[in-house]
């Protein structure tokens, strides 16, 4: 009886080891005609590192990519930070002074 695969039977011991996900990779970069065409073949087989699937922008350069989009993600996120109005935390009193002020104004 052959071992048949599908959604009910499929099981983690059924998914490759990365020795073998290693050797597939290499296979199909063999095969590829060129790099745009080996990158689709191993992105429709999942066998595309996951650093280069990542999104470019911000959550590519946390990720450590440093492309040109995502240094100037970076970048922006920087300048907006430098940039910011600093918060203001303002004491019990302050408050109470503030509110004073602002209905002693008000009655005038
Ligand atoms: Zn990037």
């Amino acid at each position: 009886m052959g071992k048949d695969l599908n959604r009910r039977t499929w099981g983690p011991a059924d998914e490759a080891t990365p020795n073998e996900q290693r050797r597939a990779s290499l296979y199909v970069a063999a095969m590829a005609g060129d790099a745009a065409d080996c990158r689709q073949l191993l992105d429709v087989l999942g066998l595309l590192p996951k650093h280069l699937t990542v999104q470019h922008g911000m959550r590519g350069y946390r990720a450590g990519c440093r492309c040109k989009a995502c240094r100037k993600a970076n970048t922006e996120r920087n300048r907006r930070q430098r940039t910011a109005q600093p918060r203001v935390y303002l004491t019990e009193a302050e408050w109470q002074a503030r509110r004073d002020q602002h209905t002693t104004t008000g009655e005038q």
